[in-house]
């Protein structure tokens, strides 16, 4: 007889020996008794599992095909030994102590040991032990059922260490993640996305920042997010709760599509879109930023300004020579009409010192400084304002005024010059602030509000100065007229200034009449849609 059908038998035989005791009925005489435990063998002897059989103290009575391959050993090793023989002595003892109290309990025990082959190599056994119960309920075996999931569990290992790993590296980035699913849930964050939840004090800034990015990317949101084309630089400003009230985002998206994973999608292929929404605290940056173009814009307001003062010095003195250079004329006529030889020198006299007066202010006009030509684009008013409170921080600090700047969102922008604009508005805000430290009132207070309707954008200018009287509020818009007392270094002309740059800009300005507590400037400009004929 052949080595391998002995082995056979020697199975069999083993196999008959236990299933005699287990079920006696099994291994009767009759043709069908007999069929059915030849099938039962064949089963049990083929089945894709490694199947043993062992006495109470697990002394290994029957082992199948699978238990060979799996352990190596073939049944003539491993007959008669005990279970212990696979143990690498690596699962900890509480390990079996609590197989033992299960099994010996009459019930299921089925968990993880760490195996060795007959190689000596280790594998995972995932193994299941049931209790085998005799007619009085003793037990009298047990079977034990395991399956080499080495493999799986390092497979399992691998996705959850490459998970741990992208998780570690997206976590230590100091930009904030998020990947959002498309019912806009959150299926992973980082770090930085969980730090902007306390920041922002909102209970899921990607919530916010997809809404204020659908918004302003309109109809491309929808284009972009179909061709899972990302997007990049969306920069929004918000104001926070933190210690830096307004903040500023750029925020990033890439959309991806993965494919499902769960049983239904087992046959047929179904995958979901996802967005790797990615946001970026630029604060820093664009105070950095914002701080370069103020110093920028001081520069180029200085300039203005000495230009302005060399335009007014030079246009007071012209008015000033004006008056005696009209009485000389006015005498100088007197004399003519009069034809008398004897005053014909002074005539004379007279006629010279005219000239010489019409040269100095020809020369004077011609020293008179032009003022550089800007382009005329659309404004958003707001920025100005903010730009011009920026220039003005300083003193409205040092003298504690109390701002209260309230910009419509959103509002329409005007065609005009940002220069002029930023002369008009700094003009004002500076006499807001004066009007308001002369003041013995008990606020300091400045308010400057932006607002719109069809056709129109307002800006008001309100202080809690002392305000103009009544009966000179139409002459504050008249050239070297000024409310301060004389010997002031102000010439007078900034609301003249002010009223020519509104003029310019086909606006319109007055002194509120309504106001009876300071003073309040109302601006109007047409909105961009309208007509707009260019600015000096
Ligand atoms: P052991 O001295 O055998 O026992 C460790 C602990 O188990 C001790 O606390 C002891 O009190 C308790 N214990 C041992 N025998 C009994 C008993 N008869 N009744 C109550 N408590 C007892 N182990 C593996 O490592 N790999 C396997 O694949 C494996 N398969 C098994 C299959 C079956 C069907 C059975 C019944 C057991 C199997 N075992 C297996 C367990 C094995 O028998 C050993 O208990 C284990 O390997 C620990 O061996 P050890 O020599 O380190 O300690």
């Amino acid at each position: 007889m052949k080595k391998t059908s002995l082995q056979f038998l020697q199975a069999h035989t083993n196999m008959a020996k236990v299933i005699g005791e287990l079920a006696p009925d099994l291994l009767g005489e009759g043709y069908g008794d007999k069929m059915l435990y030849s099938l039962f063998i064949e089963t049990v002897e083929q089945v894709p599992i490694a199947i043993s059989i062992t006495d109470k103290k697990a002394k290994i009575l029957y082992v199948n095909k699978e238990f060979s391959r799996v352990t190596g050993y073939r049944p003539e090793d491993i007959l008669g030994e005990n279970e212990s023989l696979l143990s690498d002595k690596r699962t900890p003892k509480e390990v079996y102590r609590d197989l033992w109290r299960t099994i010996s309990a009459k019930k299921i025990w089925r968990g993880t040991l760490c195996n060795r082959h007959k190689s000596g190599e280790r594998y995972l056994s995932d193994l299941t032990i049931a209790p085998m119960l005799n007619e009085s309920g003793a037990i009298t075996h047990y079977i034990g059922m395991h399956r080499d999931i080495t493999q799986p569990y390092e497979s399992e290992k691998k996705v959850i260490n490459q998970k741990l790993l992208i998780e570690s590296v997206i976590n230590s980035s100091p930009i904030a993640m998020v990947v959002l699913d498309d019912q806009d849930r959150v299926i992973l964050d980082n770090h930085n996305y969980k730090a902007l939840v306390s920041d922002l004090d909102r209970a899921e800034p990607a919530t916010y920042f997809l809404k204020l990015l659908r918004d302003e990317m309109g109809d491309l949101w929808s284009q972009l997010q179909s061709k899972e084309q990302g997007f990049n630089n969306r920069e929004f400003r918000i104001e926070s709760k933190g210690s830096q009230k307004i903040r500023w985002f750029s925020c990033a998206g890439n959309w991806f599509i993965e494919n499902e994973v769960n049983a239904d999608a087992f046959f047929e292929q179904t995958s979901k879109q996802y967005l790797i929404l990615t946001i970026t605290d630029i604060t820093r940056q664009r105070r950095q930023m914002e701080e370069l173009h103020i110093q920028t814009l001081k520069t180029i307001m200085a300039e203005d300004e000495r230009v302005r003062g060399i335009r007014e010095t030079l246009l007071g003195a012209m008015h000033q020579i004006q008056m005696p250079m009209n009485q000389i004329r006015a005498a100088e006529q007197i004399l003519r009409h009069k034809r008398d030889d004897q005053h014909a020198g002074l005539l004379q006299i007279l006629q010279q010192i005219q000239k010489s007066g019409e040269e100095a202010v020809a020369t004077m006009q011609k020293c008179i400084p032009e003022i550089l030509q800007t382009a005329v684009i659309p404004i958003n008013l707001n920025q100005i304002l903010h730009e011009v409170l920026l220039l003005n921080n300083q003193r409205i600090c040092s003298n504690d005024i109390e701002v209260h700047w309230q910009p419509l969102s959103k509002l329409p922008t005007i065609l005009g010059s940002e220069n002029r604009l930023r002369i008009l508005f700094k003009q004002l805000i500076d006499n807001a602030i004066d009007a308001v430290c002369e003041s013995d009132g008990p606020e300091q207070r400045l308010k400057i509000t932006t607002d719109t309707d069809a056709d129109l954008i307002y800006v008001c200018i309100e202080d809690s100065g002392a305000g103009i009287p009544v009966e000179k509020r139409a002459k504050v818009f008249e050239p070297f007229y000024t409310t301060r007392p004389m010997g002031s270094n102000q010439a007078g002309m900034g609301l003249v200034m002010a009223k020519e740059i509104v003029n310019q800009h086909h606006g319109f300005i007055e002194i509120d009449p309504d106001c009876d507590q300071g003073c309040r400037f109302k601006i109007s400009f047409p909105l961009h849609k309208q007509a707009f004929k260019g600015v000096e």
